[in-house]
Order: C-alpha cells, then structure tokens, then sequence
C-alpha cells in the first residue's frame, strides 16, 4: 500500500484507528449473498457527522472513491466495491447514537447506523411503533434502508422508507453538511431534496441522520394464514379485506407451495400452520390501535379477533380460500413470521444443497390485476430454455411485489442452457408488458444497472445521470452502482 496514502488517511485524526489490514476487510468487501466480492484501500468507521465531512473532502480532494456501508445486507451487491478500484468503505456502524424522540410530533431522529430493530425497541418502551419491518431487521441500518428506500412487510398500510422518513442530514461529495432535518409534516419551500438522497444507494452522498415518523402501538396485532387455491383467489382475499378493513391490514404475504417446500427443506423444526403443505397460501396481520376493538366485549370476546374469523368464515363460504387459520398466541405468531423472514436465508440454503449452479433473483411489482397473467406468460418463456427449473416466488403481495426467483436445473454451465441472461431480460420484458417495475424494493446496485439504462424511461435516466453529475462530478461516491458508465 502506499505509503503517502496511509500517511494523508492517518493525518485525517479520526477518532476510530483505520483498518489498512486486509484481511480485517473481508466481511466488508463481499456481499451478503456473496454474488459480489470487491476491495477496500482501508475502511474507515467516523463517530460522527464532522468526521464523515472531514473523509469525503478528503476524498473529493484526492480522487478517492468512497463506498458507503450500513449492515451489508442489500440484495444488489451496492455496498461493495467494485473490483478494479482501491476504494475507501465509510461503514457507519459507530453513527449509531439516538439524537431525540419527540412524543407530541410523533417522530424520532437517529443516526444512520442505528440498526432498524433498535429504533423499534426504543420507541416501543415508549408505547410507539416505527413500522418498516423486513427480514435483516436485526442487522440492517436506517441509513441503509433510507439509501434503498426498503419496502418490507408494512408498506401495504405505512408505506416505504420514503414515506416514513421526515427529514435527513447528508454529507455531499464535497464534505458540505446538507442538515434537512425537521419533524415538519409541512414544508413546502422549493424542491424536495430529501427525497433525491432516498433510494440513492450512496451514490450522491453519505445519509449521516434522518428523522422519522412514528405511530402508536397496535393494541393488538393477530396473524392468520389462509390457503387460497390460486392467485386470484389471493387477491380476492386482499381485496375483501382492504374493504371490510381498510386500516386495519398491516401485511400480506403470499406463500406458495413452492416457498413451504423450500422453507421446510431448510428450517429446522418448521411448524406447519395448516396440516398439509398449502398449495397457494397469504399470511394476513391485522391490527388495532383503539381499547375497542382489542379488549374483550361484554361477551367476553376481543372485537377485533372476531372481525377477522368472520371474514375467513364468508371467505371460506364463498370458496376464495380452503383453509385458515388464526394464530392463538404469540408463539404461534412468532413462528409463521420466523417462516416467512427466513426467505432469503432458506433460499440461499437450497443453492447450496441442491447443486441448482445459479439462482436468478428478480424483485419486481406488477399492478394486482396483472400478476396471474405475468406468471403464466413468464412460467412459458422460462421452459422454453431450459427445462426442469424451479420458480419460488413470494412476497408483499399486498404492493404488488414479487421476489420470482428462478432455480436453475443442474445441467453446466449454468443451469439455464447458458441462457441466464437471457432469461432475466425476458422476464423484465414481460414485467414491462403487463405495466410492472424490474426493482421494486431491493434497488439496483450493481446488479441491476444494465436492465436500468434497458428498461427506465430513458428521459429519466439521462436527468439521474445529470443530477449525478451535477453533485458528483468526479464521480467519486458508489462509483459503478446504479449507472455502468456517466
Ligand atoms: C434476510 C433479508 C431480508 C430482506 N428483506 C427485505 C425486504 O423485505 N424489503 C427490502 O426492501 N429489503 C430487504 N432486504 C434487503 C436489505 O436488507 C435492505 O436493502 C436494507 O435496506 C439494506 O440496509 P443495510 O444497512 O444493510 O445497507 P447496506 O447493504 O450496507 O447498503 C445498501 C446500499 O445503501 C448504501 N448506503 C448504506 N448506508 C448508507 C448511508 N448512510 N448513506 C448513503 N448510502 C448508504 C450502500 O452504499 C448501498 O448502496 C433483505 C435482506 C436480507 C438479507
């Protein structure tokens, strides 16, 4: 390594010692589904705002590339760097201070590396409820989940990251302090430029805070699974109880036979929710904010329990599910999530068990009324290139997002007749045909950035390029994510 470099990074004085060692690098420089694997001239962990200015100008200076890194689990290989440049990984795990909770306007402000499941815990003590809730809960970051915009389980009723996040700090390329933090619901004063920092995947500047909005605490919250024989039924289901409960649905997840069989293939112990394996199933969570509905009636019943078994019970009479059940406690409530939330981790198991070479990961929305249609127009054109692959899909149905992963077949080179890419590019073709997004909520890091320049309308893509260019121009921030080339 050279030696001037070291020097000019040992004179920056931050208060954490730098790691030039590489091999203290190697949990920093791959990926969590290890697709992607990069290098780092040194990794660098600042304690605060200041110190993440004083690195970027630093970097600006010099020409440095800079990757920023929160918890490492984007599924879009966006936080490791690409392999033929030296860059310097920012990881903001010691951003990690909670700056406020603010009880009258609902909302707290944190650090970017506070990790999503501790912002919960916190506002929980507090009879709050921050609701995006994803699988990497326990070790993915605000900052990175800003960077994504993260979709989750909650996005039916709370949104995206996007929609829960009131005001942020940014570090620009240039080490300026953009402060937009503020709990205003209101603040119509010229653009949005929090909203460019969101979902930028560290490519304009490094998120150092953010404040975000908070709810009450459910009540009550119970979790259902139903077995639906088909898609449509699916949505039928979703439908019915968007009308007959429209504030009261927190999730629903569809989980086809093809998610239970990997699951059980990989979970140890897996308890079942219904007696055989469903064939086409949703995992419905209802909640309630309000006594009435959470606290026993005169009866002796809880309102809110027996809206939902009256719904599964006409839903069953009218033959749009086969089967239901409704969770009697937490425990039972704990299992069927750990199922669902074990997705990405169950899937890369079975890769790794059952010699499928590759798995093609494909994270995409599709308007409802369209997702039955894609399905069989996507299931003809996969057989047409290869036989004897596997589809598991799942996911948020109730935002239209589906992870449709491909398991190829086994046979070299890569599963898919060597037709892989080939594939993926169809798939987004009819994505594209049935009015649908190729990234829904996963982002496009590196890889996704040429289905991007395919599929984006290309006026946008060009103004995302300019705005790049424009706060970025030597492109030293994520260089190689979301954009091939500027
Ligand atoms: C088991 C599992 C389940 C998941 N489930 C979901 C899901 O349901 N929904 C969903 O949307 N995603 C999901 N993900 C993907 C992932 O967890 C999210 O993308 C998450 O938001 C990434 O947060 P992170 O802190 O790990 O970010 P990282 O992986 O560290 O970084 C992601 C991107 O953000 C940039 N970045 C990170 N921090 C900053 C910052 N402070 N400033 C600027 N840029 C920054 C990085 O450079 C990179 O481009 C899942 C992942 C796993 C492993």
């Amino acid at each position: 390594m050279n030696k001037s470099f070291i020097k000019k990074i040992n004179d920056l004085s931050l208060k954490i010692k730098p790691i030039f060692d590489k091999s203290d690098h190697i949990k920093y420089v791959t990926d969590w589904r290890g697709n992607f694997h990069g290098q780092a001239s040194v990794i660098l962990k600042p304690i605060n705002t200041e110190e993440v200015s004083i690195i970027l100008k630093f970097a600006n200076e010099n020409n440095v590339s800079v990757v920023p890194q929160g918890g490492n689990t984007g599924l879009c290989g966006g936080a490791t760097p690409i392999d033929e440049m030296d860059s310097i990984i920012i990881s903001t795990e010691k951003l990690n201070k909670i700056r406020g909770i603010n009880r009258s306007s609902k909302s707290i402000t944190v650090e970017s590396g506070v990790i999503l499941s501790d912002i919960h815990t916190n506002v929980e003590k507090l009879d709050m409820f921050f609701p995006l809730n994803l699988g990497a809960k326990g070790s993915c970051m605000i900052g990175g989940n800003l960077s994504t915009n993260a979709g989750g389980v909650n996005v039916l009723k709370y949104g995206n990251t996007r929609d829960l996040c009131l005001g942020i700090e940014t570090v620009l390329p240039d080490g300026k302090i953009l402060d937009l933090l503020s709990d205003l619901k209101k603040d119509n004063t010229g653009y949005d430029l929090k909203n460019i920092f969101i979902g930028a995947e560290g490519t304009l500047g490094i998120i150092t805070a953010a404040t975000l909005k908070l709810f009450p605490l459910p009540k009550l919250s119970i979790t259902a699974f139903a077995e639906t024989n088909n898609i449509s039924n699916a949505i039928k289901l979703l439908n019915f109880f968007l009308n007959e409960l429209p504030n009261g649905i927190e999730a629903f997840e569809l989980m086809p036979k093809t998610f239970w069989e990997v699951a059980s293939n990989n979970i140890n112990n897996i308890n079942l929710p219904l007696k055989e394996i469903p064939k086409m199933g949703v995992l419905i969570e209802i909640s309630s904010s309000s006594s009435k509905d959470s606290e026993p009636n005169k009866n002796g019943f809880i309102p809110l329990y027996e809206k939902l078994e009256s719904l599964l019970s006409f839903a069953f009479e009218k033959s749009i599910i086969s089967d239901g059940t409704i969770c009697k406690n937490q425990l039972e409530r704990n299992q069927l999530w750990h199922i669902r939330e074990s997705a990405a981790e169950s899937e890369k198991k079975e890769l790794e068990t059952t010699g499928a070479i590759k798995c093609l990961k494909h994270d995409i929305s599709l308007p409802l009324e369209n997702i039955e249609k894609f399905h069989l127009e996507a299931q003809k054109m996969i057989k047409s290139f290869a036989h004897n692959t596997r589809t598991i899909f799942f996911g948020h149905l109730g935002d239209g997002n589906l992870h449709y992963n491909i398991f190829g077949n086994g046979l070299e080179p890569d599963g898919f007749n060597n037709k892989s890419l080939e594939v993926t590019d169809n798939l987004y073709q009819i994505v594209k045909n049935f009015d649908g997004s190729f990234s829904a909520e996963h982002g496009i890091g590196q890889l996704r950035k040429k289905s991007l320049k395919i599929h984006k309308n290309p006026v946008a893509y060009n103004l995302m390029k300019q705005i790049k260019l424009q706060l970025d121009p030597s492109n030293i921030m994520n260089p190689g994510k979301i954009f091939s080339n500027l």
